[in-house]
């Protein structure tokens, strides 16, 4: 099947029995990035992690109360 990149509309194929094909046929919402967009992302967010005025919440804080 083929995925848009949101950020760079870039069109990839990718293996429709893939785990990620099949994620994005279930949840529609789902957004794809290209690799390359990706990488970017991981590298910028890993930066501004480093710094200090960066606070990294963590999901796990908040089961307590479901
Ligand atoms: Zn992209």
């Amino acid at each position: 099947m083929r995925a848009q990149c949101v950020i760079c509309d870039q069109v990839d194929r990718i293996d429709s029995h893939s785990l990620l094909a099949k994620q994005m046929r279930k949840k529609r919402k789902m957004s794809y990035l290209c690799d390359e967009c990706n990488e970017r992302i991981t590298d910028k967010t890993n930066k501004r992690k480093q710094s200090n005025d960066f606070t990294f919440y963590k999901t796990d804080e908040f089961d307590d109360y479901i």
